[in-house]
């Protein structure tokens, strides 16, 4: 079998009202998806998303005519690629798409076939008032989840600390509840410093307090001294690496002792060819190794068949924070969003590759590139 072509098209979804993710300044009020078509001379067709595939135009001969399976090959490629130009794993995952339809299995059968199932934490997006918050924690809980991670960006951390404490007095320990600080990295248009050690110490002792099973992105991502020092001050699970691009970064915060749960996105961070390998060395280093997800629906389905296959993570990000940040909008290119089950897990099926479905009456109607 051959790769004959690598189609990409972009689509635009409007977003009215206008979402406000508390990691960014500006509201957001479209959003993007770019999806990957991985076209074969036997007429199966490996698809993915999740990233914008900037830096990839010009490159498509490197694929085509060659063995769609041949993934190892394919990942140093992209590897090359993204220290050149940008970031492409949603190829890698059109890939993995492809060798399931073309093995029959489902992918998080080839990876290793762990588990069909991971529990999803609901990943909120939004800044609430405290009283609405605990209203929406109860929600997630009517829902089926069993954890909830919560944003600290309202400028004073102690108007964060009272909306989780307004969270824990609600839900009690019917929740775990999860703590995404966002210090790790900024927007293209945010200037504004992170958090200093004794900043995030201070905010940490909170969370030791109310019981936070962890602490996100509590530092800048290079400050690696830092992150080994607030570990060691607290018992607090320390949590990261969601846009870390290299593996041989991932390998240097695991062996400097950063981080309690790694974090890298499948769509974003060296595909699940890449990911496979910082998961293998979390599992070696006795860590927890959980992907971020906040792409797009089909982005959360393939970080869901890794962690499935191969990770036994105890949670799996869950993007939902609805109305702002609703599936319709999260899984717009897909035929059917992906949901939890009544007990909190996502499950898989066993359909060949990511068992995903393209709406492509709504790619066609949101397409501008
Ligand atoms: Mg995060």
């Amino acid at each position: 079998m051959k790769i004959t072509a690598i189609e990409i098209t972009h689509h635009r979804l409007p977003l009215d009202p206008p979402f406000n993710a508390s990691w960014d300044t500006r509201p957001r009020t479209h959003f993007d998806a770019t999806i990957v078509r991985v076209k074969t001379d036997e007429g199966i067709e490996g698809i993915a998303s999740g990233d914008t595939m900037t830096g990839f135009a010009g490159h498509e001969p490197m694929f085509v005519g060659q063995d769609p399976l041949a993934i190892e090959r394919h990942y140093r490629i992209l590897s090359n690629i993204q220290f050149h130009y940008g970031r492409c794993w949603p190829l890698d995952l059109a890939l993995w798409d492809l060798a399931g339809k073309i093995a029959g299995q489902p992918v998080w059968k080839l990876l290793g076939g762990l588990s069909d199932r991971v529990r999803a934490y609901a990943s909120s997006g939004t800044l609430r008032a405290p009283a609405a918050l605990a209203d929406a924690a109860e929600a997630y809980l009517a829902q089926g989840f069993k954890a909830l991670k919560i944003r600290f960006h309202r400028g004073d951390w102690r108007a964060d600390v009272a909306a989780l404490e307004a969270v824990r007095a609600r839900v009690g320990d019917r929740l775990e509840l999860m703590v995404d600080c966002n210090q790790g990295w900024r927007m293209s248009w945010d200037a504004y410093a992170p958090w200093s050690l004794k900043d995030a110490l201070q905010v940490a002792r909170e969370m030791e307090r109310i019981g936070v099973y962890w602490m996100e992105e509590p530092l800048f991502r290079a400050d690696r001294d830092g992150m080994r020092r607030l570990r060691e001050m607290v018992d607090v699970r320390i949590a990261g690496g969601e846009m870390t691009r290299e593996i041989y970064e991932f390998r240097d915060l695991i062996r400097d002792g950063c981080l309690d749960v790694v974090q890298p996105d499948a769509a974003l961070v060296g595909g699940i060819s890449g990911l496979r390998r910082v998961a293998a060395m979390a599992e070696a280093a006795n860590l927890v190794f959980t992907p971020h997800t906040w792409t797009n629906g089909m982005g959360v389905v393939a970080n869901a068949h890794l962690t499935c296959g191969l990770a036994d993570a105890p949670f799996m990000e869950f993007p939902f924070d609805p109305p702002e940040w609703s599936l319709d909008r999260r899984d717009f290119p897909m035929r059917a969003p992906l949901t939890i089950d009544a007990d909190g897990f996502v499950v898989l099926s066993d359909r060949p590759g990511m068992g995903y479905e393209l709406d492509e009456d709504r790619l066609a109607a949101t397409r501008i590139g």
